[in-house]
């Protein structure tokens, strides 16, 4: 489905992602760990089409999407949540998501029924339809930003640290979804610090320290044959 070859991405003398290597199979969830500052964030930006690779090759389906643009890549039918978590704070929840349906603009009939699958995934948004996306909770937001994503109706959605900073409570909400989603067929590449939770839901991982690949594997694989705390903690 997703195919990383050889990749690289510099800024400028620094070498932040260093050949890596990594696939998805359609349906997979994959997770991509690592300590902060290993690469992670620069590989999803590079797949998303908003870094420049500086080597190596991005496929989705076949398809060269290496030099494509975000919205070529969205086009292709691969949907990011970046880590940034940004809504467009003054703009409905309703308003928000159907940007994320840009490219399907012309197709409202579809875009209503993608809206009511969003609100019968996600309850408490369809809740706060016509509230200013800024005024939500943080974990509101996180489940929006992932809502938008999916209104552009991605066949692989990769999620950049959808746990980051949110209560207990809402980090297992979030993973739940996650499950959901993968179970409705999703591919989904999923980057998260969140060790023990991400290997949780996760078919496969891959472990990444300074810009390369350390460890890869099953879940279980993973968690029991890896140094993962080295790894991980790059220590
Ligand atoms: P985190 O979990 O903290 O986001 P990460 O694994 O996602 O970490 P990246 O954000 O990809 O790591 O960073 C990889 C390396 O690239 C780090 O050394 C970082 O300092 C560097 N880096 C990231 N963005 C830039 C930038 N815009 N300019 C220069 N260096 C950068």
């Amino acid at each position: 489905m997703l195919e990383v070859r050889d990749l690289s991405v510099s800024y400028g003398a620094i070498r932040a992602v260093r050949g890596i290597s990594f696939s998805l199979g359609r349906g997979e969830l994959v997770s991509l760990l690592g300590a902060n500052g290993a690469g992670k964030s620069s590989t999803i930006k590079c797949i998303a089409g908003a870094l420049r690779a500086s080597g190596g090759a991005i496929t989705l389906e076949g398809r060269d999407i290496t030099a494509a643009s975000p919205e070529q890549v969205v086009r292709a039918g691969l949907a990011t949540v970046p880590e940034t978590r940004d809504v467009f704070p003054d703009l409905t929840v309703a308003e928000n998501l159907m940007l994320g349906a840009y490219i399907h603009r012309r197709d409202q009939a579809g875009n209503r029924d993608n809206l009511e699958r969003m609100h019968a995934l996600f309850p408490r948004l369809s809740e706060r339809s016509n509230q200013a996306a800024g005024t939500l909770s943080g974990g509101e937001q996180q489940m929006l930003v992932i809502a938008r994503a999916l209104m552009s109706r991605p066949s692989v959605l990769l999620l950049d640290e959808p746990s980051l900073g949110l209560a207990p409570a809402i980090v297992d909400r979030i993973f739940e979804m996650i499950e959901t989603l993968k179970k409705s067929g999703l591919t989904i590449l999923l980057v998260e610090q969140n060790v023990n939770q991400a290997l949780a839901v996760a078919d496969r991982a891959y472990v990444m320290r300074l810009g390369s690949i350390v460890a890869s594997g099953t879940a279980d694989e993973i968690r029991s044959t890896s140094d993962l705390s080295a790894h991980y903690l790059g220590s």
